[in-house]
């Protein structure tokens, strides 16, 4: 097996404010195209922020999805979620929210009532999954997932657990339902673990240090809320954690069609997005109260 090497260590762009409530600093499609980490067409992250106690909760109101999924990782802080076809629920920590938005849906997002009040640290990821053209077409659904539920794999000598969120791995498979093949996994390592990862070549893969540090194949360093983008060469990397650390690792299978994106609408030709957009116009995604 060959290695797979780092292409670059990217540290967060300028945070901007999504509403109120969500901090985020954008690595996709800030800092690459869409297709360069495709299925993967989104990432917003909110580095570690605290937030003071507020009696209205902070967040984003009502606002379509077309097109593809939305996954949420919580690492700190509780968001409540509610959308058009009547699901709602609270992702607390260690919880992730995978929502197939697929043919449209009506979705809003804001902090935990209790959590808002209380204020407090807010650490966040919220990930667009593209679906391929006929996925596009899926019946929106939620797989709402705790921390409990989601699988785990734990390493030699108490040296941490993988958490297999989606995909595989070790042979151990992932809690969430995926259209397309995906391999979504939060390392929660001790300083000195060294923990190995084999995706295939041409699977578009990164790294998103979300606490501690870590060395990638023994030579490249990334801190706290780098993003690390692989190489499209080469199938296995190591990271060894240099102080205790939680690392997000995605890799997926690129879904081999144009995008055509703009706002929340994620489709394949800008005539889709038209009649997308004309859906949203015409109430075609629901009802839901601001
Ligand atoms: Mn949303």
């Amino acid at each position: 097996m060959t290695t797979k090497n780092v292409s670059k260590i990217l540290t967060p762009p300028p945070a901007h404010f999504v509403g109120d409530g969500f901090r985020v600093h954008n690595f996709i499609p800030s800092e690459m195209n869409m297709q360069r980490m495709n299925p993967f067409v989104m990432m917003d992250y909110n580095s570690k922020h605290y937030f003071s106690p507020s009696n209205t909760p902070r967040g984003v109101g009502v606002h379509p999805h077309k097109g593809f999924e939305t996954v949420t990782i919580a690492y700190k802080g509780s968001v409540a979620h509610h959308d058009s076809s009547g699901n709602s629920g609270v992702i607390n920590e260690g919880d992730v929210q995978w929502m197939t938005a697929g043919s449209g849906v009506l979705h809003k997002e804001y902090h935990e009532e209790e959590f808002s009040k209380a204020g407090g640290d807010f650490q966040m990821v919220q990930l667009w999954v593209n679906l391929s053209a006929k996925d596009k077409k899926s019946k929106p659904k939620y797989q709402a997932i705790t921390h409990e539920q989601i699988a785990k794999v734990n390493l030699p000598e108490n040296k941490g657990v993988v958490e297999v969120i989606a995909g595989e791995y070790e042979n151990v498979k992932g809690t969430a339902f995926t259209f397309s093949p995906i391999h979504l996994l939060n390392a929660r390592i001790s300083k000195g673990a060294n923990v190995p990862f084999t995706f295939p070549e041409n699977y578009n893969t990164a790294l998103l240090v979300i606490e501690g540090g870590v060395k990638i194949n023994n030579t490249e360093n990334a801190s706290v809320n780098q993003f690390v983008l692989f190489k499209n060469e080469g199938e296995a990397f190591n990271i060894e954690a240099t102080e205790d650390s939680i690392v997000l690792v995605l890799s997926g299978e690129p879904i081999n069609e144009p995008i055509a994106a703009r706002g929340p609408f994620v489709m394949n030709t800008n005539e889709e997005l038209s009649q997308a957009i004309q859906e949203f116009n015409l109430g075609k995604f629901g009802y839901l109260e601001d």
